[in-house]
């Protein structure tokens, strides 16, 4: 197997990035936190609701800084890496606190910000030399962009059995159709034609699409820029599709020995730039998992969430025989999982909630120790769409959630308009988390549907908006707290 080496270019990289972040944290240390996961987790709605939360110094009593009156204040400033796009902040409030709240439009492609905070250090030396600051740089990017790594150590060959394979089985087939027709209506030993490419390219990533619908749900299956591009959109490296291994070498001008290249190309140009650029140079980490979407959709799901995450954190993993991971890995010093959208249950089940999440990612967690880093799990609501209640149906109380579903969300017969209020029982979630993951458990029987963000917002004595949240505190806390101190 081809085994890339940790070549001294990505290791220069690497340190000179280190050099410049110090130089330009010489007088303001700089904390760079990660916030991923995969498509719709929620990064966007955690991001901003973090960055507005500090901004407006909210209530905060699980956040130690903000409780202990130590947090002064926090401001947004210039980042000093021109280079990337700027992460929309004031887009993204704007749509949740506007005249008709509704949710941002999500993660694309890598984006970034700085918040700046001041505070009064509890150190004695430091606190005698006046207010302390810290940049915290956010460097929000698709999860999907980690299910690539893998890929830097399969050749194209290796990939293309795999992901065939995934292709055909039983639960994908329907989704696969028309990519494994173009497949047969192609020879890929003749020479290559680029309608040939993009034929399969394009079918092979309706695919893709097809497996991320609502109701499946599945979430393992690389190339993760096939579905959120970025900037490269259209270009030839990515541009391919896997092929069946021919008997014999193929000629330099067959459409297998292009596709082969393309994928080549998209190893050395996206995904190896992206972790020696970017991933390695993170401290903290957080990783949003959509756990309730998995639920609802059924075990294959959940299965296929697992097995995805187990992917994604590959790449926080120390003892990988690959050399390039070792070397990207090592900086991160704490990851938090965090469940996320836990408002779309009651409170009663957030531990329960909690203790899914552990069980998704303890396989990934047990295969290897992660780089000595502290890991947490949380569930949180960085927007809280929902309030509680009780109702009593039949003479037994339940527990319930209030909410307005989405314009087109459905329950039963019933399709909602986007402004009915609603009381909803959301479900139970099964009392052993090991469960989910037995497809003949418990099944969970859950009433899991989008809600509109809230739409009338508390104001604060300064006249912003409050978003109320469940956890966020924590999760901050967690992320930052010790370096506040
Ligand atoms: P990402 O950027 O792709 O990871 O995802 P977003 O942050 O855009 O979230 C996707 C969708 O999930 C949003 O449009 C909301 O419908 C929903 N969502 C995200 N966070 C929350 C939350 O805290 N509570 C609720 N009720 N929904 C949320």
């Amino acid at each position: 197997m081809a085994q890339p080496p940790a070549n001294i270019v990505d290791e220069v990289g690497i340190a000179l990035g280190n050099l410049g972040d110090a130089a330009t944290g010489m007088f303001t240390p700089t904390l760079r936190l990660g916030v991923t996961g995969l498509s719709r987790a929620g990064k966007t709605i955690f991001i901003t609701a973090l960055i507005h939360n500090l901004l407006t110094n909210s209530r905060m009593p699980g956040f130690g800084p903000l409780a202990d009156g130590r947090l002064i204040g926090a401001q947004l400033t210039e980042h000093p890496d021109r280079g990337m796009p700027r992460f929309a902040y004031e887009q993204h409030l704007a749509a949740l606190t506007g005249k008709e709240p509704h949710w941002p439009e999500s993660t694309r492609r890598i984006s970034q910000i700085r918040v700046t905070l001041k505070f009064q250090s509890g150190n004695w030396l430091t606190g005698m030399l006046g207010t302390s600051q810290l940049n915290l740089d956010i460097v929000d990017y698709p999860g999907e962009w980690l299910l690539d790594l893998p890929l830097l150590s399969l050749s194209f060959a290796e990939w293309s059995e795999q992901a065939l394979a995934r292709a055909r089985r039983a639960g994908s087939a329907e989704d696969a159709k028309p990519f494994l027709e173009a497949l047969a209506s192609i020879d890929s030993a003749k020479p290559a034609l680029d309608t040939d490419a993009e034929l399969l390219a394009s079918t092979f990533t309706q695919y893709l699409r097809a497996s991320r619908h609502d109701g499946r749900a599945l979430s393992t299956l690389p190339p993760g820029r096939f579905l959120l591009p970025g900037d490269m959109e259209g270009s030839p490296a990515l541009t391919f599709a896997p092929l069946p291994t021919p008997d014999q070498a193929q000629k330099h001008n067959s459409l297998y020995a292009m596709l082969e290249r393309r994928y080549e190309a998209y190893k050395s140009l996206l995904v190896r730039p992206f972790f020696r650029d970017h991933f390695a140079r993170l401290d903290r980490q957080i990783v949003l998992v959509d756990a309730l979407r998995a639920l609802n959709a059924g075990p294959e799901a959940v299965a296929d969430l697992e097995t995805a995450l187990t992917d994604v954190l590959a790449c926080f993993r120390a003892g990988s025989p690959n050399p390039f991971i070792q070397l990207i890995a090592r900086r991160i010093d704490r990851i938090l999982f965090a469940a996320t959208k836990a408002d779309h249950l009651h409170h009663a089940s957030h531990d329960r909630l909690e203790a899914v999440l552990n069980r998704l990612v303890a396989n990934a967690a047990r295969r290897a120790k992660f780089v000595g880093a502290e890991t947490r799990s949380l569930a949180l609501a960085s927007i809280r769409a929902t309030s509680e209640d009780v109702i009593e149906e039949n003479g037994e109380k339940l527990d319930v959630i209030v909410g307005t579903p989405e314009k087109g969300e459905r329950l039963g017969d019933e399709v909602y308009d986007g402004k009915t209020e609603i009381a909803l029982f959301p479900g139970d979630l099964p009392e052993k988390a090991e469960t989910v993951l037995q497809p003949d458990g418990e099944p969970v029987d859950l009433n899991f549907m989008r809600f509109m963000p809230p739409q009338k917002l508390a104001r604060t004595e300064h006249g912003d908006p409050i978003l109320p949240y469940i956890r966020l505190d924590r999760a901050l806390d967690f992320l930052l707290g010790d370096w506040l101190k």
